[in-house]
């Protein structure tokens, strides 16, 4: 807007008149003192000036403007009757753009200048609110780049403080920086560790990692650059994002050379303990067996036997299953591959459980004419242990179904028992070794393998194997195996 300062009303209406007939939206004001008040509440793109007044002329109105920061760059023209001496004008207004017109004026020159003082200002408002954004752009910057100075000395001397060897790296995957620790293993902080010539070469590790943008997670054995022996590490690496994008990379090596040498003093532990037990046990058995013949007649003595020879029957599963966790640990677990043909497998084993477990109606559904490769024995002792829990986690519905089918070159058999179910949270991890289900597990006897070696056979087996359930309804534990053209 324009404001037009002129104490005769007869000039203001002329020149309002002559500028909103160009577009220009005009304000005007009477003297001087009003000039001023307009002045410092509106903003103006230019002002003319009636330079005589009575009152504040227009000298000390220009003077006046030029000490406020906010309007000390809005040009003026000045209006004058008499050709006033330019250096009289200058004096107090060096700031804004500054003309001068004599009166009479021309209006076509007088519009002429308007135009170019009204441009001026426009651009100039236009610089001052690209440097005002670039100041604001630049101070962003420089608070972001503070901010990230500050976390990257925030997390590297955290990384110092812990116990472990600690790295962190760009998101291409250049190291950027390695804790002290970091040197006793190697001499460069851009090259990883040595490890021992056994296990995973760490580089081709990283990039894959790099390119398929997930954690790193690996146990290998390194060794400090002055010392021999290599020790157990984990290797953990994660993507730092920020906003989808990965920023960069946190890694740690954690010594877990003594977890690892318990672990292997109590596999040992468990394959001794297991192998010396069988050796009297099977003796026992034995003599019980013996003796099971001797007892003719007296009933009672006969039930004894009988609930001794079931009770050594079971340490007897339970001895196994351990000897079985044990090789499962130390590779051990030999499979002896043959054809063999899943229709009496799956009969016998359902007559074994009938006979065995009188109360419970195992039902069985569908029977694939089909050759199996693999370890008749292994698969047998994956269904019974199906069929077990189906039978202990079910104590009051005594319904059991057993369904098997080949679709796709694979064979599937289900257990499925109508009983206590799993809950979802508790599904994830049913067929990992020792775990059993919490609320459950004081009122059902076991040791949390028995899925665990079912796992490990099927896996064996090139197969896969799973399980649905819900809480209170019942479950079913299926695996499939691959069974070729038949
Ligand atoms: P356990 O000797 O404890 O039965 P398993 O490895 O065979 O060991 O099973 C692990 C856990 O899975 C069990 O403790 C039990 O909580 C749960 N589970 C297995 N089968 C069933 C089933 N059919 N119904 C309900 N829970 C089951």
């Amino acid at each position: 807007m324009i404001l037009v300062v002129d104490d005769i009303a007869e000039n203001i209406f002329s020149l309002k008149t002559l500028l909103e007939l160009h577009s220009f939206p005009t304000d005007t004001a009477m003297s001087g003192e009003e000039a001023l008040k307009k002045i410092l509440k509106n903003t103006y793109a230019l002002i003319i000036l009636d330079v005589q007044m009575p009152g504040m002329d227009g000298f000390e109105v220009a003077e006046t403007i030029a000490g406020y920061s906010s309007t000390k760059n809005i040009p003026i023209i000045f209006l004058s009757a008499v050709n006033t001496d330019k250096k009289f004008i200058t004096k107090g207004y060096h700031a804004g753009g500054i003309d001068y017109v004599t009166k009479p004026f021309d209006p076509e020159i007088l519009l002429l200048k308007v135009k170019t003082f009204y441009r001026l200002y426009e651009q100039t408002r236009e610089l001052n609110d690209m440097q005002d954004i670039l100041k604001k752009e630049i101070e962003f910057r420089k608070n972001a780049q503070t901010d990230a100075q500050a976390k990257a000395f925030e997390l590297h001397s955290t990384l110092e403080l812990i116990p472990q060897i600690a790295f962190t790296a760009k998101a291409d995957g250049t190291i950027d920086f390695v804790n002290q620790r970091w040197f006793n293993y190697s001499n460069s902080s851009n090259v990883f560790p040595l490890t021992h010539p056994d296990d995973a070469d760490i580089n081709i590790e990283w990039r894959k990692k790099m390119e398929s943008k997930e954690p790193l997670q690996l146990e290998l054995r390194v060794k400090k650059i002055h010392e021999e022996q290599y020790r157990y590490h984990l290797l953990r690496a994660i993507p730092v994002k920020e906003k989808e994008n990965i920023v960069k990379w946190v890694g740690t090596f954690t010594d877990i050379e003594e977890q690892k040498q318990a672990s292997r003093q109590k596999d040992e532990f468990m394959s001794i303990a297991s192998h010396e037990l069988k050796t009297p046990l099977a003796s026992i058995k034995a003599y019980m067996q013996l003796l099971e013949r001797q007892v003719d007649g007296n009933e009672k003595t006969k039930t004894y036997v009988e609930r001794t020879l079931s009770q050594i029957n079971k340490l007897n599963i339970l001895i196994t299953e351990l000897l079985d966790v044990s090789k499962i640990e130390s590779g051990k677990l030999k499979f002896n591959m043959t054809a063999f043909d899943i229709d009496s497998l799956l009969s016998n084993a359902i007559d074994m459980m009938q006979q065995t477990y009188t109360d419970y109606e195992i039902i069985r559904k569908g029977s694939p004419n089909v050759q199996v490769i693999g370890d008749e024995m292994r698969i047998e002792q994956v269904i019974i242990n199906y069929l077990t829990n189906a039978i202990k986690y079910s104590p009051e519905n005594k319904r059991i179904e057993v369904c098997s089918a080949v679709e796709n070159g694979e064979l599937t058999i289900s257990v499925r028992d109508f009983g206590i179910g799993i809950s979802k949270e508790n599904q994830a991890n049913i067929f990992k070794k020792f775990y059993r289900v919490e609320d459950t597990s004081h009122k059902f006897q076991g040791l949390g393998i028995g899925l665990y070696i079912c796992a490990e056979i099927i896996k064996r087996h090139n197969g896969r194997y799973w399980m649905e359930s819900e809480r209170g309804t019942g479950s079913t534990f299926y695996f499939s195996i691959p069974v070729g053209d038949q």
